[in-house]
């Protein structure tokens, strides 16, 4: 199951353009989050196929991720963290891997605007998903706040 997570963000960015247009409101994946979950919990879907962090998911989530509270809702570790992408004009096609307030809000400064993805991963177990995304930069003044906000 390589590159499910990116499967899952070109996804997204379709979602996105049609969903994020006219205002900064987030959209929230948690409901296929807890699909996937419910799915391995019922044994359909294997933890190999729902634990594939690739290597440089999981190196991002070990060097720019940001502790979350909860435990993982796999292996129950404490390893969960979330990671902050952004894609947009003049970034890597991979997306930068946001790792600072700071840089946050420099780039929802820009003019152009900007899509923010926020996934959760384990670096204990690589349990991966998206769990949020949405605009930045353009027109939404107010989103980073609220990027911001999340994992403290
Ligand atoms: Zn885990």
């Amino acid at each position: 199951m390589r590159g499910r997570l990116w499967t899952v963000t070109v996804m997204a960015v379709k979602m996105g353009l049609t969903q994020a247009i006219g205002g900064d409101a987030g959209i929230d994946y948690r409901l296929m989050r807890e699909t996937a979950l419910a799915a391995w919990r019922k044994g359909k879907v294997s933890i190999s196929e729902l634990c594939d962090a690739q290597p440089e998911l999981r190196r991002n989530a070990e060097f720019c991720g940001r502790s979350l509270e909860s435990p993982c809702p796999v292996c129950e570790s404490d390893g969960l963290v979330e990671v902050i992408y952004v894609f947009g004009p003049r970034l890597p096609g991979h997306g930068r891997c946001v790792t600072s307030d700071r840089e946050m809000t420099r780039l929802n400064a820009r003019k152009q605007e900007l899509r923010g993805y926020v996934v959760e991963v384990c670096t204990d177990c690589g349990w991966n998903h998206l769990t949020m995304s949405r605009s930045l930069g353009g027109c939404s003044v107010s989103a980073v706040e609220d990027v911001e906000g999340v994992g403290g």
